[in-house]
């Protein structure tokens, strides 16, 4: 399903700014509980964004895009601090927590709809190098809508996360969905490439499944990870559970054939069961064996649960899919264009 078009990190990097035109780049970050880092790290995207400019890589007018998801501590009244006129910062406020997939998703659109040319998603912790930034602008020079940001290690992951991510990763590509490994939605989008996605409808989203569903020309780049200079992680286990679900669900329907195959392969064995019995029944030595019962009882009736859940859960998305509902509601924006100041 992926792109086989793929620009590789050693094409980009062998080629020269040559007829460099700076980009209007939109950098969209989501934002949930952030209050230790933010000011520290809005400050060193600000410098960072002013390096840029100097090196005519972006565009002046280019945004960095902060949509605060529902937080509870201080963090929208921090990026509000710092979206005053002529900042480079603005801000959107969710109306409350949907996730980290949908508050990227607000922020997407909204820059898309502002008129950005390219638009990178990044987390706001900074734990992706943002010094890839000028790599990732050169492979869409070069011609790429779409350029997947791939870490080069997965060190200052957990344990459990590190390998969980790599047994799902597995598991996607087994159930027919192709997702880039070792990559977070530390991304790329042009204009065109972000107009095709917001055409999908499903409320569910899981962005990085998605994304390579929609074709164009693509690139990789690497970046590295760093370490979180504060705070601690906001994906709890549930969150990850949901989003791994969410993959699961919206882009394979390998579960459900395989419950079916489940239930053919139990409805053949009962099959041999019945003749083996009638033939001990006939030949008078019928077992009288309660634990083999008893173990085909918990066996069968493990099974059809399991089963009824996992067609339980595609139905309960369906369901929650065909309810069409808005995705979030867009609570606060501070979004400073040059002709009309926006603060709504
Ligand atoms: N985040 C969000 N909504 C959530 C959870 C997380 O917007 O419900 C943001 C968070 O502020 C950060 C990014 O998503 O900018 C990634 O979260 P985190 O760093 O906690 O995830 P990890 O790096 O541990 O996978
Ligand atoms: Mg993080």
């Amino acid at each position: 399903m992926v792109n086989n078009d793929i620009i590789r990190e050693e094409e980009i990097s062998s080629k020269g700014p040559q007829n460099k035109k700076p980009c209007y780049l939109y950098l969209v970050l989501p934002v949930y509980n952030e209050e230790e880092l933010l000011e520290e790290n809005i400050g060193i995207l600000q410098n960072y964004y002013r390096v840029l400019m100097a090196a005519g890589e972006i565009r002046e007018d280019s945004r960095i895009l902060l949509v605060d998801d529902g937080s509870k501590d201080r963090s929208w009244e921090i990026i509000s601090s710092f979206c005053s006129a002529g900042s480079v910062v603005e801000g959107l406020k969710l109306s409350r927590n949907e996730g980290q997939q949908t508050a990227l998703y607000a922020g997407m659109k909204e820059a898309c709809e502002l008129g950005a040319e390219v638009v990178i998603t990044l987390d706001v912790d900074l734990q992706q190098d943002i010094h890839a930034i000028p790599r990732f602008l050169a492979a869409y020079r070069q011609g790429a809508d779409i350029v997947n940001g791939k870490r080069t290690s997965r060190e200052t992951d957990s344990f459990f996360k590190r390998h969980s991510a790599s047994v799902y990763y597995k598991c996607m590509k087994w159930l027919g969905c192709e997702l880039l490994p070792d990559s977070a939605d530390y991304r790329l989008m042009s204009a065109r490439a972000l107009e095709a996605l917001m055409q999908y409808g499903e409320s569910d989203l899981f962005i990085r499944g998605m994304v390579p569903t929609l074709g164009f020309r693509s690139a990789i780049v690497e970046f590295d990870v760093h370490e979180r200079t504060a705070g601690s992680t906001k994906f709890t286990l549930g969150k990850m559970l949901s989003l791994a679900g969410a993959g699961i669900t919206s882009f394979s329907t390998r579960p459900i054939r395989l419950v079916f195959l489940l239930g053919l392969l139990v409805l053949l064995t009962s099959g041999i069961m019945m003749i083996h019995i009638l033939v001990d029944y006939l030949h008078n030595n019928a077992v009288s064996g309660w634990s083999s019962i008893l173990a085909s009882i918990w066996l069968l009736g493990g099974i059809a649960i399991f089963s009824i859940g996992i067609v339980g859960e595609y139905v309960g998305r369906a369901y929650m899919e065909s309810k069409k509902r808005p995705r979030y509601f867009i609570e606060e924006k501070k979004i400073h264009k040059d002709k009309d100041d926006t603060d709504l």
